[in-house]
């Protein structure tokens, strides 16, 4: 395995639970063994605690499951005619069989100022570090970008009081992901928290004084006093090493529904991973989460020529100040959008509807509904409009 995140670690484990008794090499970038990072957003950020329960595995799983961890090795080239890899350190290691979950990286900006000290982004353990330094009252934190990163630091920096401006191009934050109907509730959100939410902006430097980060310059010439600043515009896969080794390449490594790239012994999974997938009919590469958890066990199974559960949909999570959210399925802004519930009071669910039919489903503030949305979207059954806006109407009685 090359890449030592979340899907490298449940890749192994699944490879030891469907009885693969050969040799096994996990590949660590980081110093620190397999980390889950959606705390490192959320209370790991707020609280600096819990980071044990964020370690897929303590060291002595790994050893009791026979594999060989190396934590702090970057591999730098994978030599496909020896079937080897080849790290930083000029280490050769054969493979029969390679996965790479290389996972991705925060897209950096490429304006003036965007290396002063103070301009952070947040993807790893000492990110996360780093930035709850910031997170007190009275420091000014400027947030590029009023994506998921954005928005769940916003949402820290506010509780832990200090002063929080958010820049978005757009008109309004995960507008893309959510269309405008359900992208306002999250504008709303963060104002009535006191966040100086400012969209339809753009960003033309990030000024400094003596090397520190002291400000954001817009478009429209005005400039955000700032004490540091958080970068969240993104993320790109990891791609090089395929690149380099010749493997299809598009955004993302090009692979089959099982993960299978086109190198029949390499395989793909986790943020890097664009793949088949039978239920949307199309490939599609998926940095969430939950992907990097389950989607290895899949590829895992073909790995071992063995045949896999199916592919989970697109799944996320996210938790702001007191809303908490569940997504399942991938809509498209443009999609129609019904809400059950109280959308002004943030206790609802939202469908997006392509002719009718449910693409996802997302509740707020609503719980124990994810095998009935992901029901409804699986049936591709045309659903009546007004019973999908009925609370008092089951959303089993819909397929
Ligand atoms: P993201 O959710 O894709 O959001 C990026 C945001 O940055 C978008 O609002 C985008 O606006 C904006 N943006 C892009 N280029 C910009 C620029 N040059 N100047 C200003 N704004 C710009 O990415 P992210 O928040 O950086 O998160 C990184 C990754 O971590 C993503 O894969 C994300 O899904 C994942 N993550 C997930 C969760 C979760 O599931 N709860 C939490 C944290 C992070 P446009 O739409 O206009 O491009």
């Amino acid at each position: 395995m090359v890449g030592g995140g979340l899907a490298g670690a449940k890749a192994v484990e699944a490879l030891r639970d469907k009885g693969f008794e050969g040799r096994l090499v996990l590949f660590a970038g980081e110093d620190h063994l397999p980390y889950e990072r959606p705390p490192l957003s959320k209370d790991y950020l707020k609280t600096g605690e819990g980071l044990d329960n964020a370690f897929v595995h303590d060291r002595d799983w790994y050893a009791a499951h026979d594999v060989d961890v190396r934590t702090g090795t970057v591999v730098a080239a994978l030599d496909r005619d020896a079937h080897e890899v080849v790290t930083e350190g000029g280490e050769r290691l054969h493979w029969d069989r390679l996965l790479l979950a290389t996972g991705s990286s925060p897209r950096r900006l490429t304006l003036p100022g965007a290396d002063l000290d103070g301009v952070l982004s947040l993807r790893t353990i000492e990110d996360s570090d780093r930035l709850r330094e910031a997170l007190r009252p009275g420091q000014r934190l400027v947030l590029i970008g009023g994506g998921w990163i954005g928005l769940e630091v916003a949402a820290a920096a506010r509780e832990a009081g200090a002063d929080v401006t958010v820049l978005e191009t757009l008109d309004l934050p995960l507008v893309r992901v959510l269309g405008p109907t359900v992208a306002q509730v999250f504008a709303d959100l963060h104002r009535e928290h006191g966040v100086d939410l400012r969209t339809g902006v753009s960003v033309e430097e990030i000024t400094g004084e003596d090397g520190r980060v002291a400000g954001v310059r817009l478009g429209d010439g005005t400039t955000v006093p700032a004490d540091t600043v958080v970068v969240g515009i993104g993320a790109a896969p990891n791609v090089g090493l395929a690149q380099g080794a010749g493997l299809e390449v598009d955004n993302g490594v090009l692979a089959d529904a099982v993960g299978r790239t086109s190198d029949p012994d390499v395989f793909v999974a986790g943020d890097v991973a664009n793949v088949e997938h039978p239920f949307l009919g199309r490939r599609v590469r998926v940095e969430h989460w939950a992907n990097a958890l389950d989607q290895p066990a899949l590829v895992a199974a073909a790995m071992l020529d063995q045949q896999g559960p199916e592919p989970q949909l697109p799944f996320f999570f996210s938790d702001q100040y007191d809303l908490g959210l569940e997504y399942h399925g991938l809509g498209s802004p443009d999609d129609e959008v019904v809400v059950r519930g109280d959308l002004a009071g943030r206790e609802f669910l939202a469908f997006w509807l392509r002719d009718g039919v449910v693409t996802a489903g997302m509740n707020v503030n609503v719980w124990d509904v994810g095998d009935a949305v992901k029901g409804l979207i699986r049936s591709r059954t045309r659903v009546d409009r007004a019973k999908l806006a009925d609370a008092d109407v089951p959303l089993e009685n819909l397929t």
